[in-house]
């Protein structure tokens, strides 16, 4: 080894310049991580294969400016050099450099790091007078050529730069190590790869006219890092996530000050951030340091409705009082991701100037100001959305510069707006890579799956002793979950069983298919399609517990007396299984209820042998739901809440009019099913929380925040109802209790507003919480997991990964895998709480879309399915909120218009608008003109027209518009009701069906699909299922509570 000195000059990030000098050592072996090296080099991890033409060094610039373009996977054999990742460490800063951490630590990338200034034969000392820059591409040419000779010339080495002089410098210097600029690398090794062509020379524009700033400051200068710092830990500033207001996203922003409310009562209501100056350049979701302004500046938020409004939660929105108002003076960490936008319509842009080819583009949401852009295709593209990024937000620029990633399609059009929605929620799924499905087990017809005789040796096999059967869906693909349940001791006892699809076995820890499903995190159902997190020969195949087949399961088995239900023990454990009955809920109600249905796996049966199945799966049911009903009932005295689920028990009672919201026939069925899994998920919970005290991966639903409530008990107090929001059970109870016997929407609604006031379930690890925290809010129980479906969802896998590790550690096995440490497991479960919300968001954003084109293809004057019936729930300034159950949307209907005209409702309640002045009650408005006075109060049934408020920059959303103050068709029978729906079904079909047409016809035609087109249509139809269930949802209740309730009893 030799010691050098290396003398350093770094810029500090707040300018100052120092000089440090460092000890240096240089060794000989320094790993090459190449697989073709002869040399013996430690090469421990990632390696880069061998069958490549050629390797990749980029240059220090090339690292530092295009890292966006090495980031693409298709780029193979990439080298990065320590001196281009400590450049990018110095000169970008935090954010691109774990950016570049990751991209080397990641297994699907192809790419290393080569420590190539502590080599000895690569380490080239700075020269005299010679300029960092030079130096520095020195160093990485070195690094080229040392990586030539180390593989003994079996390799090409391809230097890449945007340095003339080092092209020409370098460039015939050694055969075998070619130096070339980033357009010529991509011209000549990836012509094909359009998007990172565009991504080049977007990048590169970007750079050029960065040059040319103004120097005028526009805004004032960011505090540096270490007075912020100070600041915050003194008082004197605040810290906390900027977030703009969706409504008035030109004016409002807060920032919540978690943690500090404590201190200081007047912030617990956050502190606003009033006007683009205040805002000093922070974008929404950005760390901020904030200081407050003084008190006489102080002000409120505007309480008005204003367009596209209804889905804010209550609380908050009543106050017009002044709040803490405060200044941004420092940013402490940029959260900008990848943006969709859409040129500004040409009108618009006569002032600034087309040739200057700098582009102010709209960001698709409303939070995110204009972002300057260079680009040659704004009249190319002026109908298109596109992805830009951006890149910096000088002092001296009322806007943020930014630079275009790719083209997504025209706006309106179904892909383009889907991948929009994707997109904007941070959500990536690529198709599977061929070296994901590498690792995948095959199976076809050639070469049918078997299972592995030294897993048949090890597994416990319920194939003979166990009847086990599924309960799905119709047409459900993905079995997840099946049960069992038998008599032992001569009746004595009973054995019930939940038997999981083993996904672990087939998916390692660690393995390229497991990181993917990790960044996923979870299967994403849009309306039209799902992407799913494992792939098809895993999710619909060998981890689908599909009737007749062998399969590999996770099984709990439980111990029951069959007299008091007394859990007596319960066993854990890897298991076979063949499932005898693959049932949907239907079919098993049938049975249970005694009617004469056909089961397809008995049809082939002589009479005899057929009843004597029957006989035995009827009464496996009963067994079923007589435990089920056990569990819910302890559950209940516990104070579970039913949020989703009363609608369909109070319909059992009452035939007539409630069936009008209820699409399908309600069944014990889903209960029972539904029962058994949150009693596995609870069990398994028990099991990791005990043997893992502090690294377990739990799910808690924390207690609501008691002011959340105030608009259920404001519009409930209207209604002349009284709820107890104390604790879970007696708000279960007051909710019982709250019925108008004349208006089943009543209930309905108060339920509705009782889960937007619901926190968020969350996944945790042990260790953060101590265990009086670990409770689970809805399902009143003390310890949850998620352990029932693996296939869709990650938390489930880690969950059976800890199962496995309990199991093994209590058998004395040593398996020579360690479990997540605490602080990754919370890593992890951080991830995934992330990625579950961007979920819901986007199926969410996706039916409001599928509503949207539903209605635009209708004329709202002419059309009748344009008009419907709608609920009051919320009283306003200016307007009421209200829901309309055929469509399940909800939304603001405005009483007042910008003009001053307010509605006035005739003597046969036709409204039409008339000047006058409107005037707000707690439970009711009233509008006054020449006309008289209309009334409109909560839980008011009145007429709406639906039509479509398009934009062309932002998604379209659905207006609402008082046409009567009376009911719709109040008195017609469910049938016509439902009408709505069922055409709003047929034409989300249609529509899926003609974009995935167009999509095949579009592959007919070009033999090669598009990166987009391979995006499109992974999961290979649109999901007729997962659609149905997601509009049968959608108009049983309100969407907010679809997402919530998935993610709090799911
Ligand atoms: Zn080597």
């Amino acid at each position: 080894m030799i010691k050098t000195e290396k003398i350093l000059h770094l810029k500090s990030c707040r300018g100052r310049k120092v000089r440090v000098v460092r000890e240096h050592y240089l060794r000989e072996q320094v790993p090459c991580y190449s697989s073709l090296c002869q040399a013996d080099c430690d090469n421990d991890g990632k390696v880069l294969p061998g069958d490549l033409t050629h390797y990749v060094v980029p240059d220090v610039g090339v690292v530092v400016d295009y890292l966006e373009i090495l980031e693409f996977r298709e780029l193979q054999g990439i080298i990065f050099t320590q001196t281009a990742c400590q450049a990018v460490q110095h000169s970008k800063g935090r954010r691109q450099y774990n950016r570049l951490r990751n991209l080397l630590k990641d297994p699907r990338h192809d790419c290393v790091l080569f420590a190539n200034e502590f080599q000895e034969y690569s380490y080239c000392p700075r020269e005299k007078g010679e300029s960092q820059e030079k130096w520095q591409t020195r160093c990485v040419y070195s690094a080229a050529v040392w990586y030539h000779n180390h593989l003994a010339g079996m390799k090409d080495i391809v230097m890449i730069t945007e340095d003339r002089d080092a092209i020409a410098q370098y460039s015939s210097l050694n055969s075998g190590v070619y130096v070339i600029s980033v357009q010529d690398f991509l011209q000549n090794f990836w012509p094909e790869l359009q998007a990172a062509h565009e991504l080049y020379s977007s990048i590169s524009q970007a750079l050029q006219e960065k040059e040319s700033e103004g120097s005028q400051k526009e805004f004032a200068e960011h505090l540096p890092a270490e007075v912020l710092e100070a600041g915050i830990k003194s008082g004197r500033y605040i810290q906390g996530t900027l977030n703009v207001s969706k409504h008035r996203a030109q004016n409002e922003a807060s920032i919540m000050t978690e943690g500090l409310s404590s201190k200081n009562t007047d912030l617990s209501r956050g502190v606003l951030v009033y006007g683009v100056k205040n805002r000093n350049r922070a974008v929404h979701g950005d760390l901020v340091a904030v200081e407050l302004l003084p008190k006489s500046e102080w002000r409120g938020k505007v309480t008005a409705l204003t367009e596209s409004q209804g889905d804010e939660k209550s609380g908050e929105e009543n106050e017009s009082k002044p709040m803490p108002t405060g200044r941004v003076v420092g940013i402490l960490q940029r959260n900008w991701r990848d943006y969709v936008v859409t040129f500004p319509p040409r009108e618009g842009t006569q002032s600034q100037s087309r040739n200057s080819q700098r582009i102010l583009v709209v960001p698709w949401d409303h939070r995110i100001p204009k972002i300057r852009i260079s680009t040659q295709q704004a009249d190319a593209l002026q109908d298109h959305r596109l992805v830009v990024r951006i890149d910096s937000w000088e002092s001296t620029s009322l806007y943020p510069n930014g630079h275009s990633v790719r083209v997504l399609g025209r706006a309106g059009e179904l892909e383009t707006e889907v991948q929009t929605i994707l997109i904007e929620n941070c959500i990536h799924v690529p198709p599977f890579s061929d070296a994901q499905l590498r690792e995948m087990p095959v199976n076809t017809r050639e070469k049918p799956w078997r299972m592995d005789p030294a897993q048949v040796a090890e597994r416990r096999d319920l194939r003979e002793t166990h009847l086990v059967f599924s309960i799905d869906p119709q047409g459900c693909e993905d079995v997840d979950d099946t049960l069992s349940v038998r008599r032992l001791a001569g009746g004595k006892l009973l054995e019930l069983g939940v038997h999981i699809a083993d996904v672990t076995h087939f998916v390692p820890e660690g393995s390229l298919t497991d990181l993917e499903a990790r960044t996923r995190a979870t299967t994403y159902y849009l309306a039209d399609r799902r992407y799913d997190m494992l792939p098809a020969v895993l999710s619909a195949d060998l981890c689908s517990l599909l009737g007749g087949a062998d399969r590999y399961a996770m099984s709990v088995l439980w111990e029951l007396d069959a007299h008091t239900l007394a859990v007596n023990k319960v066993w854990y454990g890897r298991t076979l299984i063949r499932s005898s009955y693959q049932l949907h809920y239907e079919l098993a109600q049938a049975l249970l209820n005694g009617e004469e249905v056909e089961v397809p796996e008995l049809s082939e049966l002589g009479p005899e042998e057929k009843d004597a199945k029957l006989a035995q799966l009827t009464e496996a049911l009963e067994t079923l739901t007589h435990v089920a009903r056990h569990l819910r009932a302890q559950r209940d005295r516990g104070g579970a809440l039913e949020l989703e689920g009363v609608e369909v028990r109070a319909q059992l009672d009452e035939e007539r009019n409630i069936t009008a919201l209820v699409p399908r026939q309600p069944l014990e069925i889903h209960e029972t099913v539904a029962e058994c899994m949150i009693y596995a998920n609870h069990w398994v919970a028990r099991k990791i929380q005990e043997t893992f005290p502090h690294q377990a991966l739990l799910r808690r639903h924390p207690p609501p925040r008691q002011e959340l409530f105030s608009q259920l008990l404001e519009c409930a107090t209207a209604g002349g109802f009284t709820i107890d929001t104390r604790t879970n059970k007696s708000l279960a109870d007051s909710l019982d209790q709250a019925v108008d016997p004349q208006d089943p929407l009543v209930n309905r609604l108060l339920r509705m507003m009782a889960t937007t006031a619901m926190s968020q379930a969350l996944y945790f690890s042990t260790g953060l919480e101590s265990q009086d925290q670990y409770y689970h809010y809805g399902l009143a129980l003390e310890r949850y997991t998620h352990f029932t479906s693996p296939i869709r969802r990650y938390a489930d896998i880690v969950v059976h990964r800890l199962l496995t590790a309990a199991i093994d550690m209590e058998r004395g096995v040593d398996s020579g895998k360690a479990i997540a440490s605490h602080k990754e497991l919370e890593g992890i479960a951080q991830h995934i709480n992330c990625k579950n919300r961007a979920a819901q968001r986007a199926q969410k954003l996706s039916t409001v879309l599928f509503q949207c084109l539903f209605f635009k293809e209708r004329d709202p004057q002419t059309d009748q399915g344009c008009v419907a019936d709608a609920v009051i729930y919320s009283i306003r300034d200016n307007g009421v909120l209200v829901f309309v159950p055929e469509y399940g949307a909800k939304g603001p209907v405005y009483m007042k218009d910008r003009e001053g005209q307010v509605v006035a409702a005739g003597r046969d309640g036709s409204c039409e608008w008339q000047s006058g002045s409107v005037r707000r009650y707690p439970d009711h408005i009233t509008t006054t003109s020449s006309c008289g006075t209309s009334t409109f109060r909560v839980f008011d049934h009145i007429t709406v027209r639906i039509s479509v408020r398009s934009t062309h920059c932002h998604a379209d959303s659905l207006n609402l518009e008082v046409i009567s103050s009376k009911p719709h068709r109040s008195a017609e029978p469910q049938q016509t009701r439902s009408q709505g729906r069922s055409q709003l079904v047929q034409e989300v079909v249609r529509l899926a069906e003609e974009a995935h047409q167009q999509a095949q016809e579009k592959a007919a035609r070009r033999p090669k699909l598009s990166k987009e087109e391979r995006e499109f249509c992974q999961s290979k139809t649109p999901n007729l299922y997962s659609l149905l269930e997601e509009v049968r949802e959608l108009a049983l209740m309100d969407l907010e509570v679809v997402a919530q309730v998935c993610a709090t009893t799911a």
